[in-house]
This record gives structure tokens, sequence and C-alpha cells, in this order.
């Protein structure tokens, strides 16, 4: 199997996650007889410095020539004084999910049994770990619906969804949860709001083909408090764009830290892009402390969803854990007792467990 993936590190501690994912797709590309070839591209304030701007096309056309990005962090304090429209998150992510219409954003949050003391819950709630998998619509919703705009003192913004728009992301919703725990919690807002009684009439029209998944539906106000009364309560939490942004984030910290987080966004087909959920952290980049792991399992996520490759995601996953039930920890990670180890030993170790 050959596949062309568009590296684009970014900026910050995005080169420095970046080269730790990669070691460990060449130790699966020996492992699973895969063939990766990597094209780097610039992206975010690097590309700025480049070329003054933060999606240069040279980029766009890589990442179209490609079978998936794996993308890093873009952003810092260098690049903040630009006009909005032109900083590098703004200038080159929004544009990134819009060209290659990444309408599904997959997001999971698990704690492993090993770090539950990072976690801000009490450890009684997270005894044992948990695994939630947030997907969330990124493509519509109020974000991106029209009509929006400022008129004397008013303002304002349009919530809007399509039929369509909410079917295939419930679809991906009820495959993935096919591949998990068979449970579906949508989020809406069904008691205030009219897209979102259509968005609860659709989900529910798609879940009769998927008999075997149990569906609940939850408005958006009680599944932030469920989330940290009882984590352990979700397998697949499907939510539309706003709300998924929101409550995605409070589902990121209940596992303690961003460095964790990894994501996938997906569009039609098997194309996606990868990254973690957290930013380029200005405040410790080029320190080597960072923690690659949310990087590492972004890479582990395109195996899965882009190549199809469940084995290889599965290994990747329990090198990791095995790595944590050794003792080891990077910094963001570290409890009183054990080896705290920088960026690039982590990668080492978890490359080592792969091999083992
Ligand atoms: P951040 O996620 O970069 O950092 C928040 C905190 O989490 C920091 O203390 C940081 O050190 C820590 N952290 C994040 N990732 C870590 C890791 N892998 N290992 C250890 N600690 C980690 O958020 P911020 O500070 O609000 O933003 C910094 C820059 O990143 C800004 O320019 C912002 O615009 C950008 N940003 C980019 C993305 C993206 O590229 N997708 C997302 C969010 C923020």
């Amino acid at each position: 199997m050959n596949v062309k993936i568009a590296v684009l590190p970014g900026d910050g501690i995005g080169p420095e996650i970046m080269k730790e994912a990669i070691k460990v797709l060449d130790q699966i590309a020996k492992l699973y007889s895969i063939s990766f070839s990597y094209e780097h591209a610039l992206i975010g304030g690097a590309a700025i410095d480049d070329c003054s701007e933060a999606l240069p096309q040279s980029t766009i056309d890589i990442c179209k020539s490609a079978d998936a990005i794996l993308l890093g962090a873009v952003g810092g304090p260098k690049w903040e004084t630009l006009p909005p429209e032109k900083q590098p998150e703004r200038a080159a992510l929004l544009p990134l999910r819009k060209i290659f219409n990444l309408y599904a954003n997959l997001r999971p949050s698990i704690i492993f049994d090993d770090l539950k003391n990072a976690s801000p819950l009490k450890n009684e709630l997270v005894e044992g770990g948990f695994d939630i998998l947030m997907i969330r619509e990124l493509t519509g919703g109020i974000y991106f619906g029209e009509p929006k705009g400022r008129e004397g003192d008013k303002a304002f913004d349009t919530m809007v969804y399509t039929k369509h728009e909410i079917e295939r992301i419930a679809k991906i919703a009820f495959e993935s949860a096919l591949k998990r725990n068979k449970k579906v919690t949508s989020i809406d807002k069904a008691n205030v709001l009219t897209t979102m009684v259509m968005w609860r009439e659709v989900v529910t029209e798609i879940g009769k083909n998927y008999p075997e998944v149990a569906l609940n539906h939850m408005y958006v106000d009680n599944a932030a408090m469920q989330l940290v009364r009882y984590p352990k309560q979700f397998d697949v939490i499907l939510c539309e764009n706003m709300f998924g942004d929101i409550l995605s984030d409070e589902a990121s910290m209940l596992t303690g830290s961003l460095g964790m987080l990894p994501s996938a966004s997906l569009s039609e087909g098997t194309f996606g892009l990868y990254e973690p959920a957290g930013g380029s952290a200005p405040d410790i980049a080029g320190k080597g402390i960072a923690n690659p792991i949310a990087q590492i399992l972004s890479a582990a996520m395109m195996l899965k969803y882009s190549f199809k490759k469940d084995d290889a995601y599965d290994k990747i996953f329990n090198a990791v854990e095995s790595v944590f039930k050794d003792g080891y920890r990077t910094i963001d990670i570290m409890s009183p007792g054990l080896k705290q180890v920088g960026t690039s030993e982590i990668g080492d170790l978890i490359v080592s467990k792969l091999i083992n």
C-alpha cells in the first residue's frame, strides 16, 4: 500500500511533535508494509514569514495531491498583531476546512486509567477510565449561516442546517458507534430552536437504519452538566457546529491535558485532516518538553479513518498505554513518583513498544 501524506508542521511546538509522529509512522510502515511518502509544506505563521500568506497555493496543491493531511498547529504571539483575517488560524485553518469540505470533526476524549490523576474530576468518576467520541458538524450551523452582520445597534447570525448536512454527519455518528459501544447521544436545543427540531427529527430517522445502536437525545445545557457529573454514560456524542465546539473542549479537559487529544476532520470519501486538539503552545515551544501524544494519536486516527488500518491504530494506542504503565510521563501529565521524560524520549519509548 502506497499513500501520500501532506505534512504541515506549522508553528510553535508543531514541528517538534510532528517529528515524533513521523517516527511512529516510519515504524508502522515497516510493521504493516505500507509505504508513506511525506510531502512537507508551510502553513500558518511559518508560511506568513516565508511568503506573506498563511495558506499559500503551493501548500493547497500539495494537500490536493495527497491522500490525507497531517497538521501540527498554527499561530503564536509573533502574528497576533496582524489584521484578524490574516492571522494564522483564521487565514489557514478555516479555508482548509472549506476547500476540502471537512464537515465531520471527530475528537476522542479518552482517559487512560493510569492517567486518572491528571483529570480535574474526582477519582471515583474516572475510575477505570472512559472513552467518549465527540462528533461535531464542522461546516454548517450558525458559524457559516447567512445572513450575518451588523446594522446600527443590531448584530445577527443565522443558524441554518439542511437535511442533507444533518443526515451525513448522523451517519458518521451511527457508523462510528457500531464499531464501539453502540450508543449515540445526539445534542440539540429542540425546546427552543426550530433548526434543532429538524436536527432531532432527521437524526431519529437516520437512527432507524441502525437498530443495533441505542439513540438518545439530550439538550445541550443538560449535556454540559452530564459530562462532568457522569462522563462514563457517553459513547458517541453527536453535535451541531457551535454546540460541538463548546462541548468538545469541555470533554477534552476532562482528560487532563491538551497534549493528549487527537482529532480528525473528514470529508466525504476517505480524505481527512488530522491534528492535535491543542494549539501551538508558544509558552513551551523549543524546550523539548511538549507532549507529542496528541500528534501521534492524530497520525493513528489517519491510519484508521483514511487508510482503514484499524489494527495499526490499536497498535499505536496500546503502545502509548504501555508507556504510561511503565510510569513515563511528559511534564504536562506528570505525577509524583513517576519518570519525567521529554518530547523525543517519549516518542522513542512509544516506538520501542511498537517493536516489542
Ligand atoms: P494552546 O493549546 O497552544 O496552549 C494552551 C496550554 O496548553 C498552554 O499552557 C500549553 O503549554 C499547553 N499545551 C498545549 N499543547 C500541549 C502539548 N502538546 N504538550 C504540553 N502542553 C501543551 O492554546 P493557546 O495558548 O490559547 O494558543 C497558542 C497559539 O495557538 C495561539 O496563537 C492560538 O491562536 C493557536 N491555536 C492554534 C490551534 C490550531 O492550530 N489548531 C488551536 C488553538 C490555538
